[in-house]
């Protein structure tokens, strides 16, 4: 799975969408993140087909929403994400949010899904240590991927270390935290003396910390530079400077009470 990719949540509908994706692979993007819930998958599909880059150099993401747990609904769905995607696999489909419905069947039938062989993985989003945990009793399959909100305000370090011991690929959304701490000064310092934007610094803390993140930009500006942070490399200093700033503080759903 691609290090970087570009969130759609929030990004609307029709060509303006299509658009981005179509800059994001320009740009060198290479994952796209899309969901249901998001309403935009035809566009992401369209944008994909369009982008000139062949198919299977692009990791497609999608998502099953809460109204589709279950095994039979949750197979239906599967097929339906396709269908507005209008590709011929996905390459990674995750169970949303852990709240809603009958997770274990519903994970039983991704499982299923994956082994028809129209999606290559599978995972969870908003998935705490205790849903996994309850997971791995249930099933022998160990999800690909936990896709949680991460960003130096976020720092769900315990979560981050269960899921690297299990072999739980870590991907962060909300990674530059919504745009809601730009102007913090300990970012803003780290990214003057890179002379890069504090968004980048963002990306690349999570880089460093062996995550995916898949930043969200409508702009072909923001798209590229969000893009821009392979080459330069924060300090071990740096980054505990970055690490130091998690308050908890949260800019999307908190799943800790969901039972
Ligand atoms: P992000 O942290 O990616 O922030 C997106 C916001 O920041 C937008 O308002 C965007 O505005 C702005 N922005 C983007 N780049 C820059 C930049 N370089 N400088 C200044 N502002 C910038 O938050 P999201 O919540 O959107 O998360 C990203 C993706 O993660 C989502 O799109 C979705 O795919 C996924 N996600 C998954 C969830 C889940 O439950 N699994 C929950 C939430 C998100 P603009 O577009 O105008 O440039």
């Amino acid at each position: 799975m691609p290090a970087l990719g570009l969130g759609v949540w929030q990004a609307g509908t029709g060509p303006r969408v299509v658009q981005a994706v179509a800059t994001a692979l320009e740009t060198g993007y290479r994952l796209i993140d899309t969901a249901k819930l998001y309403g935009n998958e035809a566009e992401v599909g369209e944008g994909v087909r369009r982008g000139g880059v062949p198919r299977e150099e692009v990791f497609v993401t999608t998502k099953l929403w809460n109204d589709d747990h279950g095994r039979a609904k949750a197979k239906r769905a599967f097929e339906a994400r396709r269908r507005r995607l209008g590709l011929d696999y996905v390459d990674l489909y995750l169970i949303h949010w852990p709240g809603a419905g009958e997770r274990i069947e519903t994970w039983k039938a991704l499982v299923e899904i994956a082994g028809e062989g129209k999606c290559r993985s599978i995972g969870v989003s908003n998935f705490t240590i205790d849903h996994l945990e309850e997971l791995a009793r249930a099933s022998d399959v160990v999800p690909a991927v936990n896709q949680v909100e991460l960003h130096p305000f976020l720092f769900q370090r315990e979560l981050i270390d269960y899921c690297q011991r299990h072999g739980i690929q870590v991907q962060a959304y909300s990674p530059i935290a919504r745009a809601s701490h730009l102007d913090e000064p300990t970012v803003v310092a780290i990214a003057t003396a890179h002379r890069r934007s504090a968004a980048q610094v963002m990306l690349r803390w999570s880089l460093q910390h062996g995550l995916s993140a898949i930043p969200k930009s409508i702009h072909p500006e923001r798209i590229r530079e969000n893009a821009s942070i392979f080459d330069f490399e924060l300090s071990t200093a740096e980054m505990a400077r970055l690490d130091a700033l998690s308050s908890g503080a949260r800019v999307a759903w908190d799943p800790t009470g969901v039972p």
